[in-house]
């Protein structure tokens, strides 16, 4: 693999023309919606908003149309939660299902299994979470414990997830777990996905608070829950592969540079119509970066409608974009005398106290840093 994967890359007029119905329907929902709330960006959880959203065909809006989806191209769902998230739109309910486990299902699941899950995604009722991490199985996801042994009628699940976003408020997860034994199988073989129903009994969800207080990621432990064999999705044995295709659409979305542009915003109120020289420097230095973002965001975008594998440049996209997203607090702290304020003070002051303590977060989920410097090295041949 070489840099020049990343290709210049627009958006067809087609879905370029989307944008204003987006941004008319916004304006108008959200019209109340305060700059406090709008902060969190994809962790805001607004379940009739996200029915509202499925409702003018905007959630899984690439999926085949015979499964409520408008076989849309990658760009106009682009376009729509570019939109969604410059806005601070409440997403969070069916993130994860529109984003990956809708065309999961879509690309390794049964006909039964994409006529059950995937009307109701569209809809913008079904919502999903991502089993992936363990207590001693982050970074290194090959050494996941979690298992499920077969039984006569299915499987037995047993073990633990972490940090798993909203699985208090999901209807599933889809879990990576150990179906072989690794000394037979090597390290990434023997996992497989399951679509588990996290209603059934044997399942105990723990929150964990964050350093804001809030409450969106938890703990999920499963004590012999028992799976139908229409549970697993894709094939036993091929989870790994599975995981590695889910995570290109999990790092390469512009999730993964604007979740501190409500604090831009609210900075440019501040500042105003005349900038002193410092603040006009940096306010352009922090437009070009996004820009240049977003560019190879869309390239990421082209990739994947061409059907390539753009791993690579995928954790080029989340790397330079958490940095950027994660200086923002910082950046701005230096243009604007006012501290953060976790209560009181200017709307501008709690931005920035709920922003400078979440970014730390914004480098560990969907992969960390060192492990996205991994990839790109080995994808520049230095390793
Ligand atoms: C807000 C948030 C939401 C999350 N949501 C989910 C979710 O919904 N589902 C889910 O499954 N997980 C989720 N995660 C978990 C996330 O994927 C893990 O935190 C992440 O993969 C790191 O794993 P770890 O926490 O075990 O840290 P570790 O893997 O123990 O890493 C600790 C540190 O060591 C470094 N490190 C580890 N290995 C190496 C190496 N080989 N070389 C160099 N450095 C290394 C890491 O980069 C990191 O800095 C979420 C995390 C956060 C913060």
């Amino acid at each position: 693999m070489s840099i020049s994967q990343f290709r210049h890359s627009s958006i067809p007029p087609e879905a370029e023309m989307l944008r204003s119905k987006v941004r008319a329907f916004l304006r108008d929902e959200l019209a109340d919606y305060p700059l406090t709330d709008r902060a969190h960006s994809w962790m805001g959880f607004n379940a009739g908003f996200s029915r509202q959203l499925g409702e003018q065909g905007w959630v899984g809006m690439s999926l085949p149309v015979e499964y409520g989806g408008a076989a849309a191209s990658p760009y106009s769902r682009y376009v729509v939660i570019e939109e969604l998230l410059a806005a601070g739109a409440p997403v969070s309910a069916h993130w994860i299902a529109d984003r990956q486990s809708g065309p999961l299902i879509q690309r390794f699941g049964t006909d039964e299994q994409k006529e059950k899950y995937l009307p109701p995604i569209c809809r913008g009722e079904s919502y999903f979470c991502i089993g992936m991490s363990e207590p001693d199985s982050g970074s290194d996801l090959a050494s996941i414990k979690t298992n499920a042994k077969k039984t006569k009628d299915g499987w037995l699940l047993n073990g633990q997830k972490v940090w798993t976003t909203n699985a208090h408020h999901s209807h599933y997860m889809i879990a990576l777990v150990r179906t072989g034994d690794k000394e037979e199988t090597g390290r990434h073989g023997g996992m497989s996905q399951f679509i588990v129903d996290l209603s059934l009994p044997g399942i105990t969800v723990r929150a964990i608070p964050d350093l804001t207080g809030s409450e969106h990621f938890n703990e999920v432990f499963f004590d012999n829950v028992e799976l139908d064999d229409s549970a697993l999705i894709g094939q036993e044995g091929a989870g790994w592969q599975q995981v590695t295709a889910e995570l290109a659409f999990e790092r390469s979305g512009p999730e993964r540079f604007l979740s501190s542009i409500a604090l831009i915003y609210a900075a440019l109120d501040v500042i105003g119509t005349k900038p002193d020289a410092l603040q006009s420097r940096d306010i352009g230095r922090i437009t070009a970066r996004l820009l240049t973002l977003r560019d190879m965001s869309l390239s990421v975008t082209q990739q994947l409608s061409d059907g390539e594998n753009p791993a690579w440049a995928a954790s080029c996209v989340k790397d330079l974009g958490n940095v950027f997203e994660q200086e923002i607090p910082e950046i701005l702290q230096l243009l604007i005398d006012e501290q953060p304020q976790v209560s009181g003070g200017s709307e501008y002051a709690r931005v920035l106290a709920y922003l400078t303590q979440m970014a730390p977060s914004f480098s560990l989920r969907g992969g960390t840093r060192e492990i996205l410097r991994g990839i790109i090295a080995r994808g520049l041949g230095l390793r």
